[in-house]
Parts: structure tokens; C-alpha cells; sequence
């Protein structure tokens, strides 16, 4: 008998009717034999509705009060799901996060799991009863509710996975895999039908949505294998799994893409040691994540330094810095929002020269400004004005092959 954790999206739970075939699909993977968890999502939209709610009422609300009312949303599908368990004739039980007891730092809208005391719901599914728990949402310590970041019922998923060392996690979907490119974007995206952990986490750190960057984290150091899937039409999905040596690696795996990206420059500091660290380290203690950094020194000893951050903490990376420019004597922050970042990954690309190269001058020749770029060893990045994110992806679809009909991905 397997434990299958299985997730399903907020489009995979959108409406009554939705929640119903998810339920006949559960009911359907009981009958099988094995025992299941199911992670929700509220549904699609509900969070956003929520968060447009608590704006109406103050510009920037408390964090804990935000994630008090943002884990409502999927105290509704557990209920509404576990219902529609009921009424097709499969036993089932709903638990919240903090229920679960899924325990997390207290970092409110970003939380990390800590710890998950599976006892509940190993004794429920030794019972024979289905599962059903609340993604997105935990507890920290002193019982106050947290949420995991946008998107993080995929961490739910994998970390429960992972608790009750589960035999494989679906993550059910509105697309039937993880594609060479985001398919709303570009239409000739084909599917992979497997790709590795390392390729994914550079993926989803790079903004591929299909799976939150945690979860995949999770799954490789648990070694859960995990499955992305659609939730309405029957397929194989993609794997994602360690790498496979004896199978020819294509170049390039996937074009990604992240908007709404800011970057931040400190104007004219002296260039001694200890400046990034007085500038960084305010951001990072304010769990502001920082993804690239570039110093320029400039010929009169001073430096400018620039970091991106996502546009939403931009005001607050000024505002904290604000005060630590002045008394580093620097010259002047200055903020820039309304950027992206596009990024080319691919594990062929440890042994491929030229990528970056092939890279800048499809870029050139759309006339598309690089403003920073970083590297890692299976991934290009670069960051541009966010009106040509749409441009740069199919260009670079395109200049590395993936649109080829011939291309090794699934169909
Ligand atoms: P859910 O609500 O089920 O969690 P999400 O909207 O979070 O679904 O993630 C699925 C979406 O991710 C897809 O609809 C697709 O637009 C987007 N996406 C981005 N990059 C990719 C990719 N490389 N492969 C597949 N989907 C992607
Ligand atoms: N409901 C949350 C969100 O919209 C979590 C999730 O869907 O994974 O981000
Ligand atoms: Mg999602």
C-alpha cells in the first residue's frame, strides 16, 4: 500500500464543481489502494481578494493580522473538500495548518517550516480516512498563525511528504507539467517529461510558478519524488528526479522569467571593507530577500553598489537604508522598479561554452537592454525593463531550439 500526498491548485478548486472532480479524483486513488493526503489551495483568486480586502482598510497591514486573514482561504476548500468526500461515500477529515500542527519560524508572510508533528494524520490515514490539510498556512511557536509565501501550498504538500516519508507527491495543476517555458507565455512550450532537481530549482528560484522554490528544496533533500500534473485532463506529468547520467542532456532546458524586480544602487560609497556588509546586512535583517549584487568601483575611490530585490520591497529597502547611506557619506540611493529578470537554464550547460554569448546577442538584436546579469553554473540571468519580459522569453525559446518540433521533450 502506498501514502500518495496529493495537491491541488487553486484553479483545480475554483468552483464547486472543480472541487467535486477533485474529490471523485481522490476517492479514485483511495479505491486504488493507497492511502492519501491532500494538500489545498484556496481558491483561485480568493487570496488576492483577501489581501485587496485588508488594503481597503490600512495601506500596509500588520504582517500577523495579513496571515490571520489570508489562511482563511483554504480553511474553506479543506472543508468544502472533505465534504464532497462525504458525499461521493469516502471517510475524511480536514485539519488547518496550525491543527497539523505544521510548525514554523515566526516570519510572517514568508514563514519556513520547522517541524511537522505527523502523529493526526498517520493515525487517520492507519484508520483508512483520507487527509485533507491546509496548504500555505502554520503555526510559529507562540500559536500565531503564519503563511509560507506566495505559493506555498506546494511546500505544504512536500514537507507533509516528506513527514510521513510518503512514496511520491502530486502536484496537481492547471497544466499537465512543467513546460520548457511558461506556456502562457510561449505557445510552442513544449512539456518535459522529466527533469532534474537541480534544473527545477533554478527554474522556480528564477520564477517558474509552477512550483514554489521551498518545495522543490524539500523534495530533493527528502528525496521525495515529486510529479507535477493537470488536474483535468489524465497524463503522465513531468518527474522531477535526480540527475540521470546515461540520458543525453538537451543544452538548454528552460526559459523563466520574473517580473515586477527592482534594483537598488548606494551611490558613491568609499570602496573599503565592511561597506557591503553595512548595506546588505540591514536588508537581510529584514528578511528582504536580495537576489543579484554588483559593486562598481569608480576612479576616484568610490563605488556604487546595486542589488535587486522584488518591487514590493523596494520602498522599505530605501527606507532602511536611507539613514545608513547618509552616515556612510554616500551620495544618493537611487530605486528603479518596473524590471525583470529572464534566465536560460540547462544542466548541458556545464559543458558548453557560448550560451552566454548566444544569449546577449538574441537579446542585442531585439534591441533589448541588459541591465545586470548573474551566473550560477546551470543558469544564465538577466535583468531587463519589465515590457520586454514577453519578447526576451520567446527570443530566447527560440535561439536555444526549444521551439523544434524535434526538441527531446515530451510532445
Ligand atoms: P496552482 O494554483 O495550481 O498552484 P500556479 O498558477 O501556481 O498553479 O502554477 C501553474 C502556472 O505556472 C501555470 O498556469 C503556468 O502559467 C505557470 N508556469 C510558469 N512557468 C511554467 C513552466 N515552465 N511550466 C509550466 N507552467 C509554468
Ligand atoms: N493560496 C496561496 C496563494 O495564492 C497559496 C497557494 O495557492 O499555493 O499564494
Ligand atoms: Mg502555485
Amino acid at each position: 500500500m502506498s501514502l500518495i500526498v496529493e495537491k491541488y491548485g487553486g484553479t483545480s478548486v475554483a468552483t464547486i464543481e472543480r472541487i467535486k472532480a477533485v474529490a471523485r479524483n481522490v476517492a479514485e486513488s483511495a479505491k486504488q489502494g493507497n492511502k492519501i493526503l491532500v494538500v489545498v489551495s484556496a481558491m483561485s483568486g480568493e487570496t488576492n481578494k483577501l489581501l485587496a480586502l485588508a488594503k481597503q482598510i490600512h495601506a500596509k497591514p500588520v504582517e500577523r493580522e495579513l496571515d490571520v486573514l489570508l489562511a482563511t482561504g483554504e480553511q474553506v476548500t479543506i472543508a468544502l473538500l472533505t465534504l464532497a468526500l462525504h458525499a461521493i461515500g469516502t471517510r475524511a477529515r480536514s485539519y488547518t495548518g496550525s491543527q497539523i500542527r505544521i510548525l514554523t519560524d515566526p516570519v510572517h508572510g514568508k514563514a519556513r517550516i520547522m517541524d511537522i508533528q505527523s502523529a493526526r494524520a498517520r493515525h487517520d490515514l492507519e484508520n483508512g480516512a483520507v487527509v485533507v490539510v491546509a496548504g500555505f498556512q502554520g503555526v510559529d511557536q507562540d500559536n500565531n498563525i503564519t503563511t509560507l509565501g506566495r505559493g506555498g501550498s506546494d511546500t505544504t504538500a512536500v514537507a507533509m511528504a516528506a513527514a510521513l516519508q510518503a512514496d511520491e507527491c502530486r502536484i496537481y495543476t492547471d497544466v499537465d507539467g512543467v513546460y520548457t517555458a511558461d506556456p502562457r507565455v510561449v505557445p510552442e512550450a513544449k512539456r518535459l517529461e522529466r527533469i532534474t532537481f537541480e534544473e527545477m530549482l533554478e527554474l522556480s528560484g528564477a520564477g517558474a510558478k509552477v512550483l514554489q522554490i521551498r518545495a522543490v528544496e524539500f523534495a530533493s533533500k527528502y528525496k521525495i519524488p515529486l510529479r507535477v500534473l493537470s488536474s483535468f485532463k489524465f497524463g503522465a506529468g513531468t518527474l522531477i528526479t535526480d540527475e540521470d547520467t546515461t540520458m543525453e542532456q538537451p543544452l538548454i532546458t528552460g526559459i523563466t522569467y520574473h517580473r515586477d524586480e527592482a534594483k537598488v544602487t548606494v551611490r558613491g560609497v568609499p570602496d573599503k571593507p565592511g561597506i557591503a556588509h553595512s548595506i546588505l546586512g540591514p536588508i537581510s535583517d529584514a528578511h528582504i530577500n536580495v537576489d543579484m549584487i554588483v559593486q562598481n568601483v569608480s576612479a576616484d575611490g568610490l563605488a556604487d553598489l546595486t542589488f535587486t530585490v522584488s518591487s514590493d520591497d523596494l520602498q522599505k529597502s530605501e527606507r532602511i537604508l536611507a539613514p545608513i547611506a547618509a552616515k556612510l557619506g554616500a551620495e544618493g540611493i537611487v530605486g528603479d522598479g518596473n524590471l525583470a529578470k529572464v534566465s536560460v537554464v540547462g544542466v548541458g550547460m556545464r559543458s558548453h561554452a557560448g550560451i552566454a554569448t548566444a544569449m546577449f546577442k538574441a537579446l542585442a538584436e531585439k534591441g533589448i537592454n541588459i541591465l545586470m546579469i548573474s551566473t550560477s553554473e546551470i543558469k544564465i540571468s538577466v535583468t531587463i525593463d519589465m515590457e520586454y519580459t514577453e519578447l526576451a522569453v520567446r527570443t530566447l525559446h527560440k535561439t536555444f531550439g526549444l521551439d523544434d518540433p524535434a526538441h527531446p521533450a515530451a510532445d
